[in-house]
């Protein structure tokens, strides 16, 4: 046993820090959690669960419409949002019990209060100091926002999970996961909503037919979709509204008519999503001697080890995917090789499944058709576009994407896509037979199961295009 106070001191009680603290403790060493705010972090609180839910409550409303084609007559629904926000604060609460509960049973300690890290192996919460044979940064990420006059006016995902009353008309800025969700919410939930992105693709780093699809998808969904527009100034009103002054950058650099073309846009809410990043400021992690890099993020080795050897980092806060399953698995992956829990694989960042829960939803597993292209050489390419069966007595619009991408010199299934109805849940399984490594005849020796859209996977026998060998 170490002379500290604690063989371990994580700085962050959210998926990674929490992780982390209950795997090192049930190994036997002696932990603590330092958290400034509730248990659970960005994710229970105010990201991934609170976000689920609402996403859930913005699709009734299509439900109750979609129900006539199948013979239901359904009275106009009335919507309270103080129901479904109080519900779902009320169902936070109850996980920052479990979780709670989680640290107490593995024997955590959780020490409330702003934490300062004073040195290789010192960390202050508020007067109390304490000192660690290692201390696991864990404190995630916050919302950037942009730089434009009057952005004070502006809202983060932070205030969306709290927010009095939900607004008539909304604009969302930026292009991101948290754009396109919280704009598919907003729509879903009956506000007038647009999306106000700087390029001319949402969702940079999706696959560039997805990208086109769910543009079509949300467009027709109602969302006004405004690219190539910068945020110039926002003004509040008289009345309380907000005025947007947009600049239209779309003939830059060609047209010089377009060039510097400015319109107003009227709202009442504004949210940005324009990114996230690491959460370090105030940490005294410098004054510690832990490299940070441009962005703020702590740099580590492969053993998510600083330049400080006694300070660890993992999660957002090393910004190398920020995703809650990825910090849970750098957490064990941490707690393996420092306190020798259970063995785990390593990380493969090329191959995270990932989802988006827009309207309708994203699901993807490995890279798009052109970084595939550079790193598997020729490929075949299968796709097809189909509208979901509900939707044949529903009478809506809807299109259901799929895209398969196979490495031409062995067959082997390097990527899926998909956009549509719970492309979530699906492209799981699919993400396990990609990281096994099933090849396109695994694929299509597997039997559909019918009627489904996910059968689809395993009957597209003929490729849309194929690269020359
Ligand atoms: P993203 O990095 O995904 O998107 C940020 C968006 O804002 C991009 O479209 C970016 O444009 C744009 N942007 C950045 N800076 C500016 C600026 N100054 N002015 C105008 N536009 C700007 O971040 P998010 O905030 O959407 O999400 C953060 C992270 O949270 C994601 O990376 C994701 O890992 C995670 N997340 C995951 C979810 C899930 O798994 N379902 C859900 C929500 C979040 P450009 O592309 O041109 O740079």
């Amino acid at each position: 046993m170490s002379g500290f106070d604690f063989d371990l001191l994580v700085i962050g009680a959210g998926s990674g820090g929490v992780r982390a603290s209950r795997m090192a403790a049930q190994s036997g060493a002696r932990v603590a959690v330092v958290e400034a705010g509730p248990l659970g972090g960005t994710c229970v609180n105010v990201g991934c669960v609170p976000k689920k839910l609402f996403v859930y409550g913005s699709h009734f409303p299509e439900a109750f419409e979609d129900a006539k084609g199948y013979g239901f007559e359904v009275a106009p629904p009335r919507f309270s949002w103080d129901t479904l926000r109080d519900n779902k604060t009320r169902e936070i609460e109850r996980l920052n019990g479990v979780y709670g509960n989680l640290l107490d049973q593995a024997g955590v300690t959780v020490l409330h209060g702003q934490a300062r890290v004073l040195g290789a192996h010192e960390v202050a919460v508020g007067e109390a100091r304490y000192s660690a044979e290692r201390i696991l940064v864990a404190t995630g990420s916050t919302p950037s926002l942009p730089t434009f006059p009057g952005v004070e006016h502006v809202v983060t995902s932070f205030e969306m999970f709290y927010l009095d009353a939900l607004p008539k008309r909304a604009v969302v800025l930026g292009g991101g996961y948290i754009a396109v969700e919280f704009a598919s919410i907003l729509q879903g939930l009956g506000v007038d909503t647009t999306l106000i992105y700087r390029g001319p693709l949402i969702l940079r780093g999706f696959d560039a037919d997805v990208r086109g699809f769910v543009m079509a998808e949300l467009r027709k969904f109602g969302i006004d979709l405004r690219l190539e527009t910068d945020v110039q100034a926002i003004e509040k009103q008289a009345d309380g509204s907000l005025q947007l002054t947009l600049h239209d950058r779309s003939g830059e650099g060609e047209d010089e008519r377009a060039r510097g073309e400015t319109a107003t846009l009227p709202a009442d809410l504004v949210m940005a999503a324009t990114g996230r990043h690491p959460l370090t400021a105030g940490l005294g992690l410098e004054a510690a001697g832990v490299a940070l890099g441009e962005d703020g993020r702590v740099l580590v080795n492969e053993q998510f080890q600083s330049t400080v050897p006694s300070i660890f980092a993992l999660g957002d806060v090393i910004n190398r995917a920020q995703l809650t399953p990825v910090a849970i698995r750098e957490a064990m992956a941490f707690t393996e090789a420092q306190f020798g829990t259970a063995a785990v694989p390593p990380v493969d960042y090329d191959l995270i499944p990932t989802a988006v829960f827009c309207q309708p939803n994203i699901g993807t597993v490995g890279p798009t058709e052109e970084v595939a292209r550079q790193k598997h050489g020729p490929l075949a390419i299968y796709e097809a576009v189909f509208r979901p069966m509900k939707h044949t007595l529903t009478g809506r619009e809807e299109r259901t994407f799929m895209k398969l991408i196979v490495r031409r010199s062995d067959d082997r299934v390097v990527a899926a896509h998909m956009v549509g109805p719970d492309a979530g849940e699906l492209i799981q399984g699919i993400a396990v037979a990609i990281v096994a490594g099933a090849t396109k005849r695994d694929f299509d020796a597997t039997v559909g199961i019918h009627p489904t859209a996910a059968e689809e996977f395993v009957t597209m026998r003929t490729p849309t295009r194929e690269d020359p060998l």
